[in-house]
């Protein structure tokens, strides 16, 4: 017997969860695109945020829903706007890496009241998007804690 009680446990097998064992798909946009072009984009690729890059693939943003709304709101031509105007831009983008502790990515979430992070690699002075954590995750995190036990 070891000794260690349940919630000690717990928080153990929470501890050992890393980004890259629960990281999705991301879905990315050119920064140069519309803003309608970008909220077709976030219907067919059935995600909340979308991760912008320029030319060169490197992140320059992240665009949510309501980013989308609100310049639809603004009474501007979506078509004509591109979505690099809207979105919220580099450096104050907040990202994990896939060697990150997924207690620390959900920290972040709630932290800076996010519903997604970007999973990137360091490209010179740049990120490069290789992932995506979202609310998602972190609730298939909790459900995998019961169905390991
Ligand atoms: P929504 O705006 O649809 O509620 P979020 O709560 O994720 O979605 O986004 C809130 C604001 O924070 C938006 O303006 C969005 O651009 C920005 N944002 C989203 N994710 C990040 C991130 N990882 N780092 C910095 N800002 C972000």
């Amino acid at each position: 017997y070891t000794g260690k009680s349940s919630t000690q446990l717990l928080s153990a097998s929470i501890r050992k969860f890393q980004v890259k064992d629960f990281q999705s798909i991301p879905s990315v946009i050119n920064e140069d695109i519309s803003v309608y072009d970008a909220i077709c984009a976030m219907f067919l690729e059935d995600v909340g945020t979308l991760f912008v890059i320029n030319k060169n693939s490197e992140l320059v943003g992240v665009c949510s829903r309501k980013d989308l709304l609100r310049a639809s709101m603004g009474g501007q031509d979506i078509h004509s706007v591109p979505v690099h105007i809207i979105m919220s831009r580099m450096p104050n983008i907040s990202v994990v890496t896939p060697d990150d502790l997924l207690i620390y990515a959900a920290n972040l979430l709630i932290e800076k009241q996010i519903d997604s992070l970007p999973v990137v690699r360091k490209k010179g002075s740049s990120y490069e998007v290789t992932g995506r954590i979202t609310k998602t995750t972190i609730t298939r995190a909790f459900v995998a804690l019961i169905e390991d036990e």
